[in-house]
């Protein structure tokens, strides 16, 4: 059996990252994968994870099944972590998921129980895993544009433009902050616009929200996902706990459902408590109980956000400095969208020739559409970065 396998395409971040191992120069740097890490390259555990662990080690008595839907405590956390109280409750189906990535594969499986034709359209670009899980899961997708490569910022006409083609009953998956991989986000204006057009055309939104904390802060970065939440009848949203809580290999997130009404929600969440049972029965609590045991602790919380947003200005002050950097070797505000763009990503705008150069020449490690980690830069590589990019004639 196992010989009719066929060889699955590589993934292009993972295989970016063996080839960085390999690589002997003390030099290099690692723009790749999405992490975050700190000055020193290292991704620490959070001071308020540590703590809610001990505390799960000393109190937890048993390790028994949860329910299939997760801890319902963690889902309300989350509920208010990412809605507030923009959604009556009775209105919002949630279960807990295998990360985000966990949440966004429920979300297509649900889609495909309740409107098998449809459409999900992306943004080009997107998270490779976006159209690859839509792939396997043999779902019809189209694309709009989103990037225009010219001003490295949104192409909200083009965006507008092609979702004017959505047929009533589609889905239009959106990155609700901190856009992956191009870091160029539409302001709240925008939203509105957009939320406009979607609203015209009768499609349900679905948005990943996978950064919240990382752009403009913990509110700010909720505040598209909130009015989007508000404006329509069903709404998917799927949110990933491994970024802002920094507990990636645990496995931890949220996929909520906004249903019409209650009696529509009852049915919404009986059906995604089925939809983990298919595929693997109950989530992972152990992330999930970090999360809750951090989020209703006022002091450990207060902790957690004091510690968030400091990742969070770091990012922002290598970005500055990147641009500013740029900007002095330049002699021009080119690069000055670095410092615009928010999130852990910035798309360089280059070609993959001008990436590979970067890494042939000078050991700088991005992904092929040059995206890059502003994680992985510090006040030595920066510099560095700065001068292979004008070096290499970007
Ligand atoms: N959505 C986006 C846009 C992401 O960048 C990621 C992480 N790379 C995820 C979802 C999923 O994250 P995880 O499954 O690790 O929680």
């Amino acid at each position: 059996m196992l010989e009719h396998l066929s060889e699955q395409p590589k993934d292009k971040i993972l295989a970016l990252m063996a080839a960085y191992r390999e690589d002997p120069r003390d030099t290099k740097v690692d723009l790749g994968v999405g992490v975050y890490k700190d000055a020193s390259g290292n991704t620490p555990v959070m001071r308020a994870v540590k703590e809610a662990e001990r505390r799960l080690v000393k109190e937890q008595t048993s390790k028994a099944y949860t329910g299939l839907a997760g801890d319902p405590a963690f889902s309300n956390a989350m509920i208010d972590l990412v809605l507030d109280d923009t959604v009556a409750r009775n209105r919002i189906a949630a279960v807990a998921t295998p990360g985000g990535t966990g949440a966004i594969r429920q979300a297509l499986e649900l889609i495909k129980l309740a409107a098998p034709k449809a459409t999900v359209w992306l943004s080009d670009p997107t998270w490779p895993n976006h159209p690859s899980i839509l792939k396997y899961l043999g779902m019809k997708t189209r694309s709009y544009r989103y990037f225009n490569n010219e001003t490295r910022s949104v192409d909200y006409i083009g965006m507008l433009t092609d979702l004017a083609a959505v047929m009533p009953g589609d889905i239009v998956l959106l990155h609700g902050c901190c856009h992956n991989p191009t870091g160029a986000n539409l302001t709240l204006p925008q939203w509105d616009g957009l939320i406009k057009l979607l609203q015209e055309r009768s499609v349900t939104p679905f948005i990943d929200i996978a950064y919240q904390g990382f752009g403009d802060g913990l509110e700010k970065d909720a505040a598209a996902t909130r009015k989007v939440a508000a404006a329509f009848d069903n709404v998917l949203i799927a949110a990933s706990c491994s970024k802002n809580f920094g507990i990636y290999r645990e496995r931890t997130g949220v996929l909520m459902a906004i249903a019409k009404n209650e009696s529509v929600r009852d049915v919404a969440q009986q059906n995604l408590a089925f939809l983990n049972r298919q595929n693997f029965s109950f989530p992972p609590d152990h992330g999930a109980r970090i999360v809750t045991t951090i989020l209703t602790d006022p002091e450990l919380r207060a902790d957690w956000e004091a510690e968030l947003e400091e990742v969070r200005l770091s990012m922002l002050d290598l970005r500055t400095q990147l641009a500013g950097e740029l900007r002095r070797l330049s002699n021009s505000d080119r690069f000055d969208f670095l410092a615009e763009h928010r999130g852990m990503f910035s798309r360089l705008g280059t070609s993959p020739e001008k990436v590979e150069k970067l890494r042939a020449d000078h050991g700088i490690y991005m992904v092929g559409d040059s995206r890059m980690n502003i994680a992985g830069l510090n006040a030595d590589t920066i510099p560095v970065l700065a001068q292979a990019i004008i070096d290499a004639g970007i």
